[in-house]
């Protein structure tokens, strides 16, 4: 098959060639296999999902997509894909709690189709209708196949060719530095983008993947179900919640399953790490894992230290790890290391990143940075400097600029936004429109290091701080505190911006630990390592922080709450439902 092929198209051939094929496979928190779907069955219950979304929508209109974890969302996706419909994968409301992020997505995407199960119509109706109006429903489970009989008979659907530059679907972004917003990626653009994965990962037919990511985010849905579709292999899926409650079992999979491809976010290696240290390692076998993608938030070399000492005995290649580092803007993938290559890491010294430049930490203090992947060949990457647009030189950390097949239209109705993210133009090259991804970085030997995020940069006394260095700082402070649960940020003072830190207590120590002991560790921690205090910290109980359906704090919500209504501050003593 031609390289580079639109989507519809690929399931078409694949369907055409490899019907008994098995593409996706979906197993249960008993890791028993609870459905399977094949090219063959892929294709037909999309083109019966499109016979009846036809009959409601129009080329170009949106459906929510809301589903519980299982494979009726892929077929959902390719329905509208074959319709033309723009699909809107979001993250469902529980019953009647629907997360802030998906009411504002419906807000803004105005659909004219729900796309669901039959199980959960009657929960999420009301309150999805109570935003926006009566809809439409469509229970995927519960249309029937297109069967080659009713081909024959001419009254089945067909997909027509999409043009290429048409929007595909939009993918909000997880909403960590504001709303969510949708990035329209195109045809052509997700076609791009399953190309540059193939080759950067060195993927084909029989590279297995295991993914537990949600679908509505872009690792789940264009790393772990697109790509293997785009390959032609399968695809082993479990719910995010299996992954959470029993990390190890992601593990089992790629050992049972014999998976070449596996990842997530960093977090995730850090929580089977955990996990194992407390000593309930199942029997393993991870010789077969070539590709242990680590992107969606920054890499931390201690996590793939531990995490390779404690899975090396269980086959575990630490050459394996891949870091890649990426955003919705982009489709998925911007940057990917090389299979089989290992991580690669610099000690920059800190006093010199709080200028923006890198220098090799020798004596003074050291910051490890990973590298996130190579700049690929399909692409343009620059580092820029934020405020003049010009070219940063080789040691200084500037904004990572990105231009590519894989960056996407802008952001749905927001032309301001648009312009400003989407068609940068880098002094010195006209005619090249760039992404601006927000992020700061460094590039050296064609590596990219991400440093921190242009929007939550905390800058004290014109001194750039990376909030996710304090945080880490804090965290580790005292063993009351909750990993993850902690956002640094800066706030207005009276002669120069001033540093406040909130920080969830752990709950199993929330009625016993010593607020004052508890203080005075992460003020002298955050002293020794940043040189710096704490103008304001906040103890708050237990899941206090909002943070996205990816796990990644919400450190500009956390300070709007922090100025209007505060943060409850945690006593001794106190209890969690207060
Ligand atoms: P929003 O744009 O709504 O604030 P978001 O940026 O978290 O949310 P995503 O597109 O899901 O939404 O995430 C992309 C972001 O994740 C990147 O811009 C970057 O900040 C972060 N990221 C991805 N990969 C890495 C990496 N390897 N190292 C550090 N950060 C990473
Ligand atoms: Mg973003």
């Amino acid at each position: 098959m031609p390289h580079a092929t639109l989507l519809p198209e690929v399931l078409q051939n694949r369907a055409a060639r490899q019907p008994a094929r098995r593409a996706y496979v979906f197993v249960d928190e008993h890791e028993a296999e609870k459905a399977v779907l094949t090219y063959g069955d892929l294709h037909a219950r999309a083109l019966a999902v499109a016979g009846e979304l036809i009959r409601r929508c129009r080329p170009g209109d949106r459906a929510l997509l809301l589903f519980p974890p299982g494979l009726d969302f892929i077929v959902a996706y390719f329905g509208c894909l074959y319709a033309q419909v723009i699909a809107v994968p979001v993250n469902p409301p529980r019953r009647n709690l629907i997360q802030d992020a998906t009411r504002s997505i419906i807000k803004d995407c105005e659909p004219s189709a729900v796309l669901t199960v039959g199980a959960m119509v009657e929960h999420i109706r009301p309150v999805v209708e109570s935003i926006r109006g009566p809809l439409p429903w469509l229970p995927v489970d519960q249309v029937a196949d297109e069967t080659n009989e009713t081909d024959q008979a001419g009254t089945s659907f067909r997909p027509r060719p999409c043009p290429p530059d048409s929007v595909a679907f939009l993918q909000y972004t997880s909403g960590s530095t504001s709303d969510p917003k949708g990035v329209m990626v195109s045809h052509r653009n997700l076609a791009a983008n399953q190309e540059m994965i193939r080759r950067a990962f060195d993927h084909d037919q029989d590279s297995t993947f295991v993914g537990w990511a949600p679908f509505f985010h872009d690792q789940g849905l264009i790393g772990n179900i697109l790509q293997p579709l785009y390959l032609g292999a399968t695809s082993i899926l479990m719910a995010p919640m299996t992954f959470i409650r029993w990390p190890l079992r992601w593990l089992s999979a790629i050992s049972r399953y014999r998976a070449h491809t596996s990842g997530g976010p960093n977090f995730a290696f850090d929580v089977c790490v955990a996990r194992a240290a407390r000593g309930d390692v199942p029997d393993l076998d991870l010789s077969c894992w070539k590709v242990a993608f680590n992107g969606a938030e920054p890499i931390r070399h201690e996590t793939l230290r531990r995490f390779s000492a404690i899975f090396a005995p269980h086959g575990f290649d630490e050459k394996a790890f891949y870091p890649c580092y990426g955003l919705a803007e982009a489709t998925l993938l911007v940057t990917g290391s090389r299979k089989g290559r290992g991580p690669r890491a610099l000690e920059a010294d800190v006093e010199a990143l709080g200028h923006r430049r890198y220098v090799p930490a020798s004596g003074g203090r050291g910051r490890s940075l990973v590298g996130s992947g190579l700049v690929l060949p399909e692409e343009e990457l620059r580092i820029v400097d934020p405020e003049t647009g010009r070219p940063c030189p080789a040691d200084e950390v500037g904004e990572i600029w990105v231009s590519g097949d894989q960056v996407a239209q802008g952001y749905w109705r927001r032309p301001e936004a648009t312009a400003e993210v989407f068609h940068a133009e880098f002094d010195g090259e006209t005619g090249r429109a760039y992404l601006r991804t927000g992020d700061l970085g460094l590039l050296v030997d064609g590596e990219v290091y991400v440093v921190g995020r242009l929007k939550d940069l905390v800058i004290i006394r014109g001194r750039n701080y990376y909030p996710h260095d304090i945080e880490l700082t804090v965290q580790s402070a005292h063993p009351a505190l909750r990993p993850g649960g902690c956002a640094a940020f800066s706030v207005p003072g009276a002669d120069s911006e001033k540093l406040v830190v909130v920080q969830e207590i752990r709950d199993e120590q929330r009625l016993t630990a010593d607020a004052r002991d508890v203080a005075a560790s992460i003020r002298a921690a955050v002293t020794r390592e940043h040189d710096l205090s704490v103008n304001d910290l906040v103890l708050a109980l237990p899941g206090r922080l909002q943070k996205t359906s990816s796990g990644k704090i919400m450190r500009a919500a956390a300070r709007n709450r922090y100025l209007a209504a505060g943060f409850e501050i945690w006593e001794p003593g106190m209890s969690s439902v207060a």
